[in-house]
């Protein structure tokens, strides 16, 4: 999804698993992390079912600048969650 290059990529449904998709794309576990952190699976089933779609939003243009300072296969997931809260600085 962010054009970097992959060394064990993660599969996502395009279709939640829930909802019976089968079509799946390979992306980092960091992308992935990323996209089920923004997306609930009805917004993932109904607006955005193709990675166009997901790159299209802010949230993700701002990941993905955010990620190509980095080495998206080395980024933990876990570490992300803390960026999330800009506003919560003291
Ligand atoms: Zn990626």
């Amino acid at each position: 999804m962010c054009g970097q290059e992959m060394d064990k990529p993660d599969r996502h449904h395009l279709i939640p698993k829930q909802k019976k998709g089968s079509e799946t794309v390979d992306i980092h576990r960091c992308c992935h992390d990323k996209i089920h952190s923004i997306f609930t699976n009805r917004e993932l089933e109904r607006d955005y079912n193709t990675i166009e779609a997901i790159k299209s939003h802010p949230e993700i243009q701002k990941f993905i600048k955010w990620l190509s300072k980095r080495d998206a296969n080395l980024v933990d997931p876990s570490k992300m969650s803390n960026k999330r809260n800009p506003r919560k600085r003291k």
